[in-house]
């Protein structure tokens, strides 16, 4: 262990956020760069506490508890605290594929589940993640490792997300030669195309698959499989297929005036966004951008967020984000104790920036949307809001108008960022994959293979919209149930 009276010295100090009125400037990442001397006194802080929470990945009251891919975090506390970052970033490697994507956009369960925080801040796990691997790329450490031999299999994975990616990564390892298909422009999935560039840089994406490129994988961008190609043709031509196509069908809003101009899906604007920054265009020019308007985000998640972050880096009047759910608490509740996922009020980043420039938290709690409000032109220029009782009935929570809270508020973009409802359905059509009772690709967790033989499935796609840390969990276990599959036998993880 680091230092057996770390926790008692040292207070908790992640690697810190630029201040919010000076990043909402840029589109630059929203850290200050590590400083590996203070990273170093971080680790100290692990209690190496015999039985650390931290790295369990268990699912707790449905969240998950510990890290999801079993990152092997009291070793790497110990060994960054001794100042040995090389071992420390192969300890990293050995669970994680891409630690620069998750020390970077994880909401950090670890943290939730630390033992140190029952009574402290928890240890900052997540900065210390980040540092290593980017003190490795920094010092040169992370170079391309092509495999020794070839297999002579062939895989091919549709969807270049963090699942696809993993997977692709680590069938290439043990020697099986990987096509990624995917039919956006770029790889990446949302890690690319939906989280934006001030929590996760482009570059730091377009690394990655450099690296991979140089180990061999072959990646085919503009290629919508089921589209442009048959899905049937690659399970004819390749010897297994992993799917990882995401869960991209957003959520509606089916009421009174959705057909405005103005309205739009989140995934728009965060999408042509972040086109737009790559091909180094003005963005507060598009039509869908936020410049000089109230923008109205509908929906108090991940996605919301950064529409929230996006919209005043545009330059909005005015920001407001519309949410159905109560506010939690400022502590966890009798009914979230550790090491549960802590379900607290936060202000992440996006809140943070609107507080600092307008005053005020843009997250409006319990709050309805009744009707689209448009001009004699068709543009959206108002939002018709009620407030929201929950109420509980047969054991289950319904929400319900409050009666005469109806009141109208200006609005010419309104953003909807209210989840996803799974996966697209033509490849699942084409090739009759069975379908779970949310419409996701039906596959057992741990095994991966869906009802077609040879055909496996991971990430966004099995389980329903999640988090890029599950994905890299489900896209490593899938590749190895595929490899099992290729070669009768197994040596991945
Ligand atoms: C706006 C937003 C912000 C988020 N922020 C965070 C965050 O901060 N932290 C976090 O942990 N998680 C976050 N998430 C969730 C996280 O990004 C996803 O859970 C994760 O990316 C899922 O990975 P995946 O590989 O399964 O799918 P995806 O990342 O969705 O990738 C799927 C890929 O498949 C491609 N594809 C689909 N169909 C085809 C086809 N027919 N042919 C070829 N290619 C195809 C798509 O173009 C896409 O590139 C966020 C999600 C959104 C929408
Ligand atoms: S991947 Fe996420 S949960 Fe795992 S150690 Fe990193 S920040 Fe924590």
């Amino acid at each position: 262990m680091g230092k057996p009276t770390g926790f008692l010295e040292y207070q908790r100090n992640p690697i810190p956020d630029r201040p919010a009125l000076e990043r909402v400037k840029d589109w630059d990442e929203i850290h200050e760069p590590f400083d590996a001397d203070k990273i170093q006194t971080q680790g100290a802080r692990c209690m190496d506490c015999g039985t650390p929470y931290c790295h369990t990945g268990m699912l707790l009251s449905n969240m998950a508890s510990g890290c999801p891919i079993n990152n092997l975090i009291p070793e790497w506390n110990d060994l960054v605290y001794n100042g040995r970052w090389r071992e420390a970033l192969d300890r990293l490697h050995k669970t994680n594929n891409f630690p620069e994507f998750t020390g970077r956009v994880c909401p950090a369960p670890c943290e939730g589940s630390c033992v140190l925080g029952v009574i402290e801040p928890p240890v900052t796990i997540k900065s210390i993640e980040c540092a290593i691997i980017d003190m490795g790329f920094e010092k040169g450490w992370v170079t391309p490792q092509p495999p020794a031999e070839r297999t002579g299999k062939k895989v091919a994975v549709v969807g270049s997300g963090p699942a696809g990616l993993a997977a692709a990564d680590q069938l290439n390892k043990v020697g099986h030669k990987v096509t990624v298909y995917e039919r956006a422009d770029r790889i990446g999935g949302l890690l690319m195309y939906g989280i934006p560039n001030m929590k996760l840089e482009k570059e730091v994406v377009q690394r990655r698959v450099d690296l991979m490129t140089a180990e061999g994988i072959e990646f085919q961008t503009g290629v919508e499989v089921g589209k442009d190609l048959s899905a049937k043709q690659l399970t004819e031509d390749f010897d297994s297929v992993i799917l990882c196509c995401g869960a991209t069908k957003p959520r509606d809003l089916p009421v009174e005036g959705r057909n405005l101009n103005g309205v739009h899906f989140a995934m728009e604007l965060l999408t042509r966004n972040t086109q737009g920054l790559l091909e180094a265009k003005d963005v507060t020019s598009f039509d869908i951008a936020a410049k000089g308007k109230d923008v109205v985000v509908i929906g108090g998640g991940d996605t919301g967020t950064d529409c929230v972050g996006t919209s005043l880096r545009h330059g909005c009047n005015s920001i407001t984000q519309l949410e159905i759910m109560p506010k939690p608490p400022l502590e966890r509740a009798a009914s979230n104790p550790w090491p549960e996922w802590p379900k607290v009020y936060w202000l992440d980043y996006g809140q943070e920036e609107a507080k600092e420039l307008h005053g005020q938290d843009p997250r409006k709690y319990v709050t309805g949307t009744k009707r689209f409000i448009g001009d004699s032109d068709g543009n959206l220029k108002s939002l018709l809001i009620h407030d929201i009782e929950w109420k509980e009935q047969d054991g289950r929570y319904t929400p319900a108008e409050v009666p005469g809270s109806e009141r109208e508020i200006p609005c010419q973009l309104a953003l909807l960022a209210m989840g996803f409802l799974g996966p697209e359905d033509y490849i699942a059509e084409e090739l009759n994959l069975e379908r779970d009772g949310r419409s996701n690709i039906q596959a057992e967790f741990g095994k991966f293979a869906t009802s077609v033989e040879g055909v496996f499935t991971a990430g966004d796609m099995r389980r329903g919209q999640s988090l890029v840390v599950w994905a890299i969990n489900e896209g490593r276990a899938a590749a190895r149930e595929c490899d099992r599959y290729l070669m009768g036998t197994t040596k991945l993880p």
